[in-house]
């Protein structure tokens, strides 16, 4: 269908339409796209793909995958570094828009989240330039690993910082050679419409980089569920984890899923109370709506008063506000549903007796804000400590030595990320070992290396994603072996 024209959203101007072939194109539906910091704003309706909008996109990408894949790493890495400078010349508006859109702090967007945009497109065109292909010799053989592009990719990502997510892995996929159907979450799909624009401007070749919006249940379905389709990369919660995981086996599709956290924040006696508690107080930033959050505190029982007066009165220093304005900590959840579905969890919390230490409420009335919450759990089998609430609420237990609090971080379904607070190196070590989890973090919180394997154990996440491990999803290995002695001619 022809485009439908341009809006402006507070000053971005923003296509609502899919970008297929290097085109925009409309759908006879729409769905609408309201702002989480005032649900009555209606940013825009956005472009409805269904069935016909994923066989498109997915014919567009099949049709640029043999030149595409034929390009040298550094012929593909050039567009990828020119899409990074395009990213990092727009970041002001990207972050404004998506700001709008999801409600994440717009000056946390603006100085680490987009620009981390850019990093991994960087990051992954110098990645796969500079493979070292694995050579040996044996049984008389001379071996070589080489990578072979996979074929057509889709990407499908979640509502939290949907910019970032979904460079983080259509940035390996296009430099491993694979063209990509990107399907971005409908409760913010805005910022990565404007990312189709850079693409249009970086000049990539139609059809190497689409992207249909709409929902998961429609679009998102239709792709995953195309046999053409070879490789299948999703974030996103557990429950649709599993059902991409039948469409992708019913296929033989390899797919990663990076899902849902409960991570524990692990806070040793020995720790620097003061910087624990610091750091726990921001487990509540962008409302809580972050997989990789410790919302577990696990607390030595020795310092748990000491530790609680620090977390309350570092916790206090949030201010519930307009995502735009700088003071603001605590901004607004996504969507009125998403608001009931945490209120749901802390009145059932109620309910079975776990004790609400502070907060437990709704943060201001007729807005999507809740308060942070601290939940102390009648037992560890509440369903507060076991399940994902993905908004501003944790739990707090006690431990009494290393193994119980081993024990206790390693009860729930998930393993995505851990965080440990102590002043023993040794201690951090031996944790490492034995926490089930895919990155831990100790004395610190967020730092990535992008070259490091990134994904979770348990319902957190089937594959790995990052650095090499990414570059090799997003291949098929082969292995030559040219027998010994073999000469030209
Ligand atoms: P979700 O699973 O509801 O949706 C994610 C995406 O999947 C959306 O684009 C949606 O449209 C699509 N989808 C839904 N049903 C589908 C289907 N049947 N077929 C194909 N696509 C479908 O998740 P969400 O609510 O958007 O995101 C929150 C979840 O994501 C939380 O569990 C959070 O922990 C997780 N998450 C994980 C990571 C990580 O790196 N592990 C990062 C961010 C978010």
């Amino acid at each position: 269908m022809r485009p439908t024209p341009r809006i402006d959203v507070d000053g971005v101007s923003v296509s609502p339409d899919h970008f297929i072939n290097g085109e925009r194109q409309a759908s006879s539906r729409t769905f609408e796209d309201r702002s989480p910091l005032d649900w009555s704003w209606k940013l825009a309706d956005v472009a409805r793909g269904g069935e016909p909008e994923a066989d498109l996109a997915v014919t567009a990408a099949l049709g640029a995958f043999l030149p595409w894949s034929s390009l040298s790493t550094e012929q593909r890495g050039a567009f990828l570094h020119r899409l990074a400078e395009l990213i990092d010349r727009d970041v002001d508006q990207i972050a404004h828009l998506e700001s709008l859109d999801m409600a994440m702090l717009e000056e946390s967007l603006r100085l680490r989240v987009i620009a981390r945009g850019a990093r991994n497109f960087r990051a992954y065109a110098d990645l796969a330039r500079n493979y070292a292909s694995r050579r040996w010799s044996s049984n008389g053989t001379q071996n070589t690993v080489l990578r072979m592009p996979a074929g057509p990719t889709v990407v499908i990502t979640p509502w939290n910082a949907p910019f970032m997510l979904s460079t983080w892995k259509c940035a390996p996929a296009l430099a491993a050679g694979n063209t990509v159907v990107l399907k971005p979450a409908e409760w913010s799909p805005l910022s990565c419409s404007l990312l189709m624009d850079l693409v249009a401007e970086a000049e990539f070749p139609p059809g190497v980089f689409n992207m249909v919006q709409g929902y998961g249940e429609e679009v998102g379905a239709a792709l995953v569920n195309d046999p053409r389709v070879r490789r299948i990369s999703f974030t996103g919660s557990p429950e649709t984890g599993r059902s991409i995981g039948e469409a992708a086996a019913k296929h033989l599709i390899p797919f990663t899923a990076e899902l849902g956290g409960k991570g524990p924040f692990l806070v040793f006696a020995d720790a620097n109370l003061e910087a624990a508690a610091e750091k726990a107080a921001v487990m509540y930033d962008d409302a809580g709506q972050v997989c990789l959050a410790g919302t577990r505190l696990l607390v030595e029982s020795s310092a748990r008063s000491q530790f609680v007066r620090l977390f309350e009165s570092a916790a206090k220093g949030h201010r519930l506000g307009d995502s735009r304005d700088p003071t603001t900590t605590i901004s607004p959840l996504i969507h009125p549903d998403h608001l009931a579905r945490v209120a749901g969890f802390v009145e059932r919390a109620r309910t079975n007796g776990d004790a609400i230490l502070f907060g437990g409420t709704v943060g201001v009335a007729g807005g999507l804000w809740y308060q942070p919450t601290l939940i102390e759990p009648r037992s560890n089998e509440s369903e507060i400590v076991q399940r994902e609430v993905f908004g501003p609420v944790l739990t707090i237990q006690t431990f009494e030595d290393e193994s119980d609090a081993i024990r206790l971080a390693n009860s729930t379904p998930y393993g995505l990320s851990a965080i440990i607070y102590t002043g023993s190196e040794a201690r951090a070590q031996r944790l490492g070992e034995r926490l089930r989890a895919g990155t831990i973090w100790v004395n610190c919180f967020l730092v990535r290396d992008l070259t490091a394997p990134f994904g979770g154990t348990g319902i957190s996440g089937v594959g790995r994603e990052g650095g090499d491990y990414a570059l090799d999803f997003y291949s098929d290995l082969k292995t030559l072996q040219i027998k010994e002695g073999t000469t030209h001619g």
